[in-house]
Formats: C-alpha cells, sequence, structure tokens
C-alpha cells in the first residue's frame, strides 16, 4: 500500500468504529502490529478490543521508572484479568543511575531530555528490536491542540529508518465516547481518574486539574510543554500533492 492508498484507506475508515479499525489492523499487520498503552484512559479501550477478540497483538507499556503507583498495579490487574501480553519498555539505565550521572529531577530541570532518556530513546528501540510494521495508539483529535490533526492511518519513520503505520482507531471519538463505552461495558479504569485526574503520566509532571479545564492540562503544569514527545519523536510522511 502506498501513502496515497493509505490516506484514501484512513479517509473511509473515518466512518467505521474503532473496534472494526483495531479488527482490520490485525487482520492487515499481525503478529508485527503493536499497541502502545499506558493504561490511564482510553488505552483501556484498546485493551478491550484486543481482549475480547482475543488478538495477537501486544501492548507495549513504556515504564519510566516515574509512574504512579496505583498505574502499575491497574496495568498488573487489567493484564491478568483480560489476559493481555503486555511487553514492559525500559530505558537503559535505572532512574537511579540516571540520576548518578545525571543529578536528581532531572524532570524539574529538563523533561525534554527526561522524557526522551525514559520514554522516546526506549520505545525507538523497542520498535525496531520487535520489527513492528504498524503501531496502533488512543490518541484523539478531541485531546488538545496538538492532536488535532491526527489521522486515522499514518505512515511514519521511526529512527533510525523504519517504516511503520501508525494507527489511530479512536481519532475521531471524544472523551464522552471513550467514556460511554467504559460505562457500557462496565470497564475497569485508573482509579485516579475518580480523582480529578484526567490524563495520567508520569507521578512528578501530573496533577489533578479542576472540571472544565481542558484534558493534558494537567501534564507539565506550568510549561510549555504539552507532549513527551512519543508521539512526535517519529517523522510522518505524507502522501503527495496531486500533480506533484
Ligand atoms: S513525564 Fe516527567 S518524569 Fe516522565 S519521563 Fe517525562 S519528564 Fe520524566
Amino acid at each position: 500500500m502506498n501513502c496515497s492508498e493509505l490516506n484514501s484507506l484512513s479517509q473511509k475508515m473515518e466512518t467505521w468504529d474503532p473496534e472494526r479499525i483495531l479488527l482490520w489492523a490485525a487482520e492487515r499487520f499481525s503478529p508485527r502490529l503493536v499497541v502502545t498503552c499506558s493504561f490511564g484512559g482510553a488505552g483501556t479501550v484498546l485493551a478491550h478490543f484486543i481482549s475480547r477478540h482475543q488478538l495477537p497483538v501486544p501492548i507495549l507499556f513504556v515504564d519510566t521508572g516515574f509512574h504512579f503507583a496505583q498505574t502499575l498495579q491497574f496495568r498488573r490487574e487489567l493484564a491478568s484479568h483480560w489476559g493481555l501480553t503486555v511487553i514492559e519498555v525500559r530505558a537503559e539505565e535505572s532512574v537511579a543511575e540516571q540520576e548518578r550521572r545525571l543529578g536528581p529531577k532531572l524532570y524539574e530541570r529538563d523533561p525534554d531530555l527526561c522524557c526522551r532518556l525514559r520514554k522516546v530513546e526506549p520505545l525507538a528501540r523497542a520498535l525496531n528490536d520487535l520489527d513492528v510494521a504498524a503501531w496502533a495508539a488512543a490518541l484523539r483529535r478531541d485531546q488538545s491542540p496538538a492532536r488535532r490533526n491526527i489521522q486515522i492511518l499514518e505512515f511514519h519513520e521511526v529512527p533510525p529508518g523504519r517504516r511503520l503505520v501508525k494507527i489511530h482507531p479512536l481519532a475521531n471519538w471524544t472523551r464522552e465516547d471513550v467514556w460511554r463505552y467504559i460505562h457500557r461495558h462496565g470497564l475497569p479504569y485508573h482509579p485516579l481518574l475518580d480523582e480529578g485526574y484526567t490524563s495520567i503520566g508520569c507521578w512528578p509532571c501530573t496533577q489533578p486539574v479542576r472540571p472544565g479545564d481542558p484534558e493534558r492540562s494537567g501534564r507539565w503544569p506550568g510549561l510549555d510543554k504539552t507532549e513527551c514527545g512519543l508521539h512526535t519523536f517519529s517523522r510522518r510522511i505524507l502522501p503527495p500533492e496531486p500533480g506533484m
């Protein structure tokens, strides 16, 4: 499938149910399809699709060493209850080793470097080591301005040169759609979502928000930073303009 064909299929998928999109992806790409999930929100919906169709699709969980204890416990319980295959992706250095080398609280002094070392580089390495051809994630357009233009299917290049299809089955869902699905199916969800957190990442960089505040405003509060880099480090390859 070339870039233009992928783009056309992506447009067609705008009318598809997200579950159908993930089923298509599993059919098309397994065993080289992975889903990334931090178990903090909409990723639970993708994990539920995998579980209820018993898809042979592993979940990559980027364990930064800074997750809330509740996240780790919820991930363990859900994986066991739903029979999920979770691959933990970690930095080569532990937090203690990183602190010996670069000093304490790098997340305060240089959060971009901290995210690169603890999230981006480990995920890029895993995508290459696992020979991944397609990567699905639970991004939605309504989450933030930075995510407003995501497509359901995108071609990406992951350093140092791997090309893969990035899939966003929930791109056109809203936060309300996610909660509707969770309630309709009686799904368990991350306990901090009941304590004012609307987007859950590492504990040093995540705060609860006030009702009505933007969903991701509790991430890196007080900083311009809005993304950790997991969804911006790969280069999106765009189809050529007609006539070029
Ligand atoms: S979110 Fe914060 S603690 Fe987690 S990797 Fe990024 S800077 Fe470090």
